[in-house]
């Protein structure tokens, strides 16, 4: 694990101070999105290196002003997440583009609340085929959290906070827009340390360390876990918490090969419309 926490030191070191404020995700993985994910990721064989799409991918930052009509972020903050977003994904040839920048006129916006706004806010500011980012001040709904995206076959979406917009909210929500589940995310009850059951419980794949979260959470620690927690056969759980998906702090700063391969996946067969 300390081979893994030194080979993101890098970018650890760009995003400590931001990913300190952290918050948690909002991105709803169904049940029944779990149970295809396990059969696709099961009769997937995934090449061992990773896919190169060599695809430009448009987005359109939706920002909503506040009472004053200020948008509470700047351009460079705005490019500061496509960077971080093209740093991130350039492992599998996509490169996010601003495509335009569009600003809401309706402050009550921004204390977002999703299932009331989204019907309210989708019909005048949306782009077919491009990802929208709707920017906000706070997430009331669902929760409190730093940002949600839609999974594949939802709506082209990602909701961010403006204080989030410099963290890895972006880039774990552009995960989930992709398909990839929370690493503790399991409809096949816990995953053992020993991976024998990694395709069919917690995310589906078996690069990825079993992740027992929420217990072990402790955001005293570096990396936001005490070790402890146990599986089944008694052995002692090492999550990834470099891992992006996950929920621990501080340290997240990687996919693994089949989360890439995963994502090209999607692409190709679900968000292939996307220009
Ligand atoms: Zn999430």
């Amino acid at each position: 694990m300390g081979l893994k926490i030194n080979c993101c030191f890098f970018l650890l070191m760009i995003f400590s101070f931001a990913s300190l404020r952290a918050q948690k995700c909002g991105t709803t993985v169904s049940a029944e999105y779990m149970r295809t994910h396990y059969n696709q990721v099961s009769s997937l064989t995934y090449q061992a290196h990773d896919t190169c799409l060599n695809k430009k991918l448009s987005i359109v930052f939706h920002v909503v002003l506040d009472s004053s009509n200020n948008p509470g972020v700047t351009p460079a903050t705005l490019t500061t997440c496509v960077n971080n977003l093209n740093n991130y994904f350039k492992r599998i040839c996509i490169t996010f583009m601003n495509c335009s920048t569009n600003f809401i006129p309706n402050y009550n916006y921004n204390q977002w609340n999703g299932p009331i706004h989204e019907p309210m806010v989708f019909p005048n500011y949306y782009v077919d085929s491009t990802i929208n980012i709707y920017v906000v001040q706070s997430i009331v709904a669902p929760g409190n959290i730093g940002g949600y995206a839609y999974m594949p076959g939802g709506p082209d979406v990602i909701v961010l906070q403006k204080a989030n917009l410099t963290d890895l909210t972006a880039v774990h929500e552009m995960g989930h827009f992709f398909g990839l589940p929370h690493t503790f995310e399991t409809i096949g009850g816990s995953e053992l340390v020993n991976e024998s059951n990694c395709a069919t419980s917690g995310d589906g794949f078996c690069d990825t360390e079993a992740d027992p979260h929420p217990a072990g959470e402790n955001n005293n620690e570096p990396c936001s876990f005490t070790y402890g927690p146990q599986d089944a056969n008694g052995n002692y759980y090492t999550p990834p918490v470099d891992n992006i998906m996950t929920y621990y702090k501080n340290c997240r700063c990687r996919f693994t090969q089949q989360q890439y391969n995963h994502m090209a996946f999607m692409y190709y067969t679900i968000r292939n419309y996307l220009h």
